[in-house]
Parts: C-alpha cells; structure tokens; sequence
C-alpha cells in the first residue's frame, strides 16, 4: 500500500473509501470525510480571496473547535501554515507571536475579539482579523476551487513550544513530520497502530500543543471520528467516556483531576482502548491509580516533543504491570522509524544505563524553529534533536527519563533530579501536589527544596515530609526545606514552571545550568 504523507491526499483517500463516516464532531455536531472534502477546498478558496496562498501562514486564537481543524486541515491541503495559539495567552504574547510568524489573518472563535482587538494594537501591522463563524457559513455558498496541493516536505504546522524552560520557539513542521511515522508503526505489527471503523478519538487537550492539534492529525492519518471539546474539564471527559470514545491522549495533571473526580466512580470506562498520557513526568502512584481505574484499558505513555512532532518514544500497555515492575519508570522504547540515543557532554553515546542527554533521529524532527537559526543550529545537529532531557538508556532500549538538564539540581557534587524526589513526595497521604527546585546554599551549591500543596484540609507538617523522603531515597535527595504552597503555577500544557518558584530564591545571583 502507497504511503500517504500529505492532508490532500489523506484527506482525499478518505472521502473516497469511507465517504459518509464522520470525521469530526463537536457538541453533537458533525461533519462527514466527503463534506470534509469539500469544505476544505471551499476554505482555500475563501483563503486565496483574502490573499492567502502556498507559503502564508494563519493563525488561530479560540478554544478548540471543529471549525479550527477544518481550517488547518485546509490550510494543509494548499501548504499555507497554520500557527494555533494558545488562548490563555496574555495580549503582548499572541501579539509576539503574530508578529514573529507575519501571519496574514488570525482566524478567532466566539468570544476571543477583544483579546484579539488588544493583541493587534500593540503590533505595527497587524494581520486581518477574521470572525470564523462568520467565514465558516460564507464557505458554504463559496465555489469549491482547484487548488496546488502542498507535497510531503511542505510546511503546515507551526506550533510553539510550551515555554518551561524559557520562550516559546516556533517550531516548523511539515507534512511528512506529521505522517512519516505512521507506516513504520503499521509495519512493526504494533496492535495500537491498527483502527477499528467505529473508533473515535477524543481531543481535549489545547490545540495550540501537539497533545491537542496531534489528535486531530491522528483522526486523519487513520480516517477515524474525532472528538473535539472545546477545553479540558474533567467531567467533560468522563462524559466522553461514556459517548464511546477509544482513544484519548491527556497529560498527568488532567489524568489525575479524571480519576479523583467523585463522577469517576461511577464512570463506565469499557469502551476506551488505549489512553496516551505523558508531556511532563508522571509520579508512579497517580499511574498505578489510573491503571486500577480502567483496568480494560491499555496504557500507552508517550514521551516526545513539540520539536518532534510529539510521540517518539511509547511505553506499551505490557509494560504497566501493577506488581512492582521497574518498566512502569520507563517512558518507552523509540517508536518504528526513529532512533534513540543517550550521548555525554562531548557528543558520544554513553553507555547504557549511564545519564545523558536524549537525542533522536527521526522524520518526525521538525524542520527548524522559526526565525531562530542559532537556536535550530544548535537543537539539531546532522538531524538529531537534541531534547534537553536528562536520561538512561537499559540493555532493552528502555529510555528512563530523569528530567530536564536544565531543572537538575547539583547538590555538594550530586545530581539530584526533581522529578524522582517529587514522585516520592507525591505518595504522602497529606500531599496533593509537588515541585522540587534547586536554591542556592553556601554549602552545598544549590540545596533541594520541596514546594507542597497540601490536600485540602489536611494538616501537613514539613518535618514529616522529610522524613517521609528520608525512608524512600538517598540522604542527598531529601528536600532541606520545605514551602507549603496554595497552588503550583503550571502552564497551558500542566506542566509546573519551576523556573517561577526558583526566581525569587535566584534573585541578583546566576544559577549554573548544565
Ligand atoms: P520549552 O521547550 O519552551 O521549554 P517544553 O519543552 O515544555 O517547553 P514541549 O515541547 O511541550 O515544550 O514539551 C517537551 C518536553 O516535555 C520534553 O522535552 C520533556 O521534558 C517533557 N516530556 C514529554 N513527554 C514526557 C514524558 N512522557 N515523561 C517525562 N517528560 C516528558
Ligand atoms: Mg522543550
């Protein structure tokens, strides 16, 4: 079978072999693979009439929505990129990100007109704002043009990362990023790689991330119905549950509002497949809880990067075993078609089990950031990402990520890892959420500290956690002090911002990152 790497063709194959299923749906919405056909044709039209061709790029500021995929889908088909942005953004970051990219229109949803209004009086030429409920009823009395179909290597996402670390950068992915791995799995035989007609795949993570945008690029690939919710919430995915979702992708935060929601327990959870979390670590109690609660349901954690088009590497449903087996630390193995190395400071392979950095090699790596040639030059070399994550490699290919290089903490020479001490921390009867950060000591260089919310109503005693640290790691991992917290700022992705609880410890000093 012929390899199909582009939306046009997919979207095209689609409309041919299975014209009346549903592609997508929204709130009881839906739209079929032959509508989708040709909606999409009519939006670049719409698109060319407002100047937008091959090589432009648009953006998106709303709330996931079916009218959001239709538009990239579209966009894709005619190799215009769309650059979705996060909603939750303030006006100078979308304005930032507008400006960076040069889109030519930014497309908004219900309710988004003035955060645009204010985001495009801060620019010097600002793109034109184009209402999409209104662009979307106007396409249906729109002719359904002939267009150039974009090829593999084309450009049609670009999606910034989520900004942990530092600030966003643009990550520009083309058609075959999106695709390429998809065969490679098929072909190694992987069960999750195989679609039942009647699947249906549920997006509820934000669109501006691959764990949002990437499920809808999924439903495509395999021609199944996907599921948009506007934003997360955890009721709204125990109702899918129930409206026979298979599929899902969701990060560990989000996992464990689902589970410890008080609807779970009377949720029916037999119809889901396979969940896919990961984009942050996941502390191994909150996994062995969510893998008691849908017993039926294979477990696949995906490690990967906005940079790599998301998943790289998978952790198989075998391998969340509840009796104590050490794979359920593991993120995976690199999936069919991409390669994992572990390297050390100069650059070569380390050997297994020994911490380095990840690198990998595949046709998911993007074709560079945008507008940051210094920055792409040194995150890809000869086409290995370099990730920025601390981790080992087993005899089996296993990868054991540790955490990212730059949140390590170096405590009297030692490498102490936050993540490790947090998923320690995390089992504490009188803790619901934690961040380990690394603040400046006279004696040790950086001294760990333990940033707790506690659960609510209950009485939690700083003392207690470090002896609670004390029995499960080595003395050099336990917090020296702790910071009861009301809450820990994370970003649109869940993930805890680390770099925000260490600045006031930092202030006027320079914290060495390796
Ligand atoms: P920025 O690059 O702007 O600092 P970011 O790295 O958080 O932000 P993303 O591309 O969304 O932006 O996230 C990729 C990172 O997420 C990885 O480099 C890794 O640190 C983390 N990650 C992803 N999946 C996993 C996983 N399964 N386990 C642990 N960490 C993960
Ligand atoms: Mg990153």
């Amino acid at each position: 079978e012929k390899q199909r790497l582009t939306f046009d063709e997919l979207i095209g194959h689609w409309a041919q072999e299975k014209p009346d299923a549903t592609a997508l749906e929204q709130d009881g919405k839906a739209i079929t693979f032959a509508e989708l056909e040709n909606r999409t044709r009519r939006i670049v039209a719409m698109l060319a009439a407002h100047g937008i061709g091959k090589g432009d790029r648009i953006a998106w500021l709303g709330k996931n929505a079916r009218h959001y995929f239709e538009l990239f889908y579209a966009a894709a088909r005619a190799g215009i990129v769309m650059v979705p942005i996060g909603w939750r953004l303030a006006a100078p970051e979308i304005a930032y990100i507008l400006g960076d990219t040069g889109a030519k229109a930014l497309f908004i949803d219900h309710d988004f007109d003035e955060l645009a209004a204010l985001s495009c009086q801060q620019m010097e030429s600002p793109p034109e704002v184009i209402d999409t409920p209104t662009a979307m009823a106007e396409i249906a009395v729109a002719p359904a043009n002939d267009f150039e179909p974009a090829g593999p290597d084309d450009a049609v996402l670009q999606l910034y990362t989520s900004g942990t670390t530092g600030n966003p950068k643009g990550a520009v992915l083309t058609n075959r990023n999106l695709f390429a791995l998809r065969m490679p799995a098929e072909e190694a035989g992987q069960p999750w790689s195989k679609w039942d007609e009647d699947e249906a795949i549920l997006v509820c993570m934000p669109c501006a991330h691959i764990g949002g945008t990437g499920l809808g690029i999924m439903a495509i690939a395999a021609g199944i119905r996907g599921i948009v919710q506007a934003e997360f919430t955890p009721a709204g995915v125990l109702q899918a549950f129930e409206q026979g979702i298979t599929r899902l992708f969701i990060v560990p935060a989000a996992l464990q509002m689902v589970i410890q929601h008080p609807l779970a327990k009377t949720t029916d959870f037999s119809a889901v497949k396979y969940v896919m979390y990961g984009a942050a670590p996941i502390p191994l109690d909150l996994l062995r809880e969510a893998v008691k609660t849908m017993p039926d349901a294979g477990f696949l954690q995906c490690y990967g990067m906005t940079e790599t088009t998301g998943t790289i590497a998978m952790l198989p449903p075998d391998d969340h075993v509840l009796d104590g087996n050490q794979r359920m630390r593991s993120a995976g193995r690199a999936v069919p078609g991409t390669e994992l190395r572990v390297v050390g400071e100069d650059g070569q392979e380390l050997p297994r089990g020994e911490v380095g950095e990840l690198i990998v090699k595949s046709p998911s790596n993007m074709a560079g950031y945008w507008n940051l040639p210094d920055a792409t030059a040194s995150a890809l070399i000869d086409g290995w990402m370099h990730t920025g994550d601390a981790a080992y490699m087993d005899e089996d290919g296993y990868v054991y990520i540790q955490d990212r290089m730059k949140d390590m903490i170096i405590s009297g020479g030692e490498n102490v890892y936050p993540a490790q001490v947090e998923s320690a921390i995390y089992g504490h009867p009188a803790v619901a959420e934690v961040a380990v950060i690394g603040v400046p000591d006279d004696t040790w260089g950086e001294a760990v500290k333990a940033c707790v919310v506690p659960k609510p109503g209950a009485d939690l005693d700083p003392n207690d956690i470090i002896a609670w640290t004390r029995e499960r790691l080595a003395g050099f991992k336990v917090p020296k002090s702790i910071d009861v917290i009301d809450v820990l700022p994370r970003n649109a992705s869940g993930k805890i911002l680390r770099r925000e609880l260490r600045a006031p410890y930092w202030e006027g000093r320079d914290r060495q990152v390796n």
